[in-house]
């Protein structure tokens, strides 16, 4: 799985070696093991390009992790 390599890292955790493509019933996900962190859409392609862009859009998600650690304090 050649694949897994190119999507690394995981978005969420960071992680790059607990990802996987896992195949369901009428689509594919993008699954990271390490956080349970997963993205779907109906191919492989797809999800594999969901799954970059929300790589790229990481500090996004950043800055929400941070907003909701202000919240709970
Ligand atoms: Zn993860």
């Amino acid at each position: 799985m050649e694949e897994i390599a190119e999507i690394s890292p995981c978005p969420k955790c960071g992680g790059g070696s607990n990802l996987a493509i896992v195949g369901f019933k009428g689509g594919q996900s993008v699954e990271c093991w390490s956080c349970h962190f997963s993205i779907s859409r109906t191919d492989e392609a797809e999800a594999i390009a969901a799954w970059k862009q929300r790589v790229n859009n990481d500090e996004i998600i950043n800055i929400e992790n941070k907003k909701r650690r202000q919240n709970d304090n």
